[in-house]
């Protein structure tokens, strides 16, 4: 039998063993390398690394062997040439921007993206002469239709946070291409373990390791996977000038997380199917928004273009904020926090939490009610998490 490749591994393979170079002493975990230098076997060997002409290692804020480790394995698992890591899912969406635009150039972006994004955006980049669109996430027309001749990005969030929209993908990475500009896909609800935009036609992903990827709620970190071209050379440049460098120590706790990505979000999209068909028979509750129900307006594009429907469910209860408060305040076992990705659920208020900055028209236009209720559904026993929410629907 021949030796199989590296690309012909399965994705738990490349999750559990893609970018490890076991050193001499023979460790099977990967190795933290707490080191902000490295040195050089002689001033010649010093000079050609400072120059390009031969490769290795220089300085942390440049390489480092576990964050390495961990970009190989993330570009491994969504299908991209290159990874660079960042300190955080805000940096790698900054580093992004700084590395592909300039003044004068216009981002088109999905309405319904993270809130520090739309602030990013917003507030800072347009200091620098970038301005940004905002349209509906689902509505292809309306993306055609905003493009102007500056427009360089299409910047979106799939499916969408609260309400799990879901975008066409395929559709947009072919929109974007066909006006020469670039698509930026936040591939932090689906992960690569059910979603892989690339090869979609996407240009870029973006990553939040901080949520699923690490998956247990421990750190903060971030990356960006694409081309040679646009990642290793244009993005790179900004991380290892600015520095908004992964840490080893975090790079690790990721590499550790990757290694049970499926098999989490597998379960993660599990408990959330079937709790999201319970609520959707409750009295109490107004509407369910999953992407895995039938009842989903894209319920047929989610299916097809993601591997399984995610942990992210919401809900509209009777009786608007009151009544999605008392729920909340009633729940025992569930976490009253608006972080997700974790194995501990999560619950919460949007309206008055991560939507509390948008003005009530902004709100009501993006479909985010005053009873609008938010779960990241954890891997505790669905019974018990199903238990704890109809301990807060009693409650209404
Ligand atoms: C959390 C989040 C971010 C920002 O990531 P940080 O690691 O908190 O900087 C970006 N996008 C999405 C979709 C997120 O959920």
């Amino acid at each position: 039998m021949g030796e199989q490749r590296e690309e012909e591994w399965g994705f738990s393979t490349r999750a559990i063993r893609t970018g490890h170079r076991r050193t001499p002493e023979g460790e099977h975990s990967e190795p933290i390398f707490p080191t902000s230098s490295f040195v050089f076997s002689s001033a010649a060997e010093a000079a050609a690394r400072f120059s390009g002409a031969e490769p290795g290692n220089i300085y942390a804020r440049f390489t480092n062997p576990t964050v390495r480790c961990f970009e190989e394995r993330l570009a491994a698992l969504e299908g991209g040439e290159r990874c660079v890591a960042t300190a955080s899912g805000m940096s790698a969406i900054l580093a992004t921007c700084m590395g592909l635009l300039q003044a004068g150039d216009h981002i088109l972006s999905s309405r319904s993206i993270f809130g520090s994004t739309t602030i990013l955006f917003n507030k800072y980049l347009s200091r620098f002469g970038i301005a940004t669109g905002f349209v509906d996430l689902t509505d292809l027309a309306a993306w055609e239709a905003a493009i102007r001749p500056e427009t360089k990005l299409l910047f979106l969030e799939t499916p969408s946070n609260p309400l799990t929209e879901v975008a066409d993908i395929a559709g947009l990475s072919e929109l974007a291409h066909a006006h020469g500009c670039l698509l930026v896909v936040d591939n932090c609800f689906c992960t690569p373990a059910l979603q892989r935009p690339l090869g979609l036609g996407a240009d870029i992903v973006i990553h939040s390791a901080t949520k699923y990827l690490d998956g247990q709620g421990r750190s903060i970190g971030g990356a960006v996977v694409g081309s040679h071209e646009l990642v290793g050379e244009e993005v790179f440049g900004v991380l290892r000038t600015a520095g908004p460098t992964l840490s080893p120590f975090n790079a690790w706790i990721f590499l550790k997380g990757l290694e049970t990505l499926d098999l989490r979000m597998q379960a993660h999209s599990r408990n959330a199917q079937r709790l999201a068909e319970w609520l959707e028979g409750r009295s109490q509750v107004e509407r369910v928004y999953f992407p895995g129900l039938p009842s989903h307006p894209q319920h047929a594009l989610a299916m097809q273009q993601q591997q399984a429907p995610g942990g992210i469910v919401a809900f509209d209860v009777k009786g608007g904020q009151p009544a999605a408060w008392s729920l909340i305040d009633a729940t025992r076992i569930l976490s009253i926090t608006a972080n997700l990705g974790d194995t501990k659920t999560t619950i919460t208020h949007p309206a008055s939490t991560t939507h509390g900055r948008l003005t009530p028209e902004e709100r009501r236009s993006s479909g985010i009610g005053n009873g609008l209720v938010r779960i990241a559904v954890g891997l505790e026993a669905v019974e018990d998490i199903q238990a704890d929410l109809e301990r807060g629907l009693d409650s209404l």
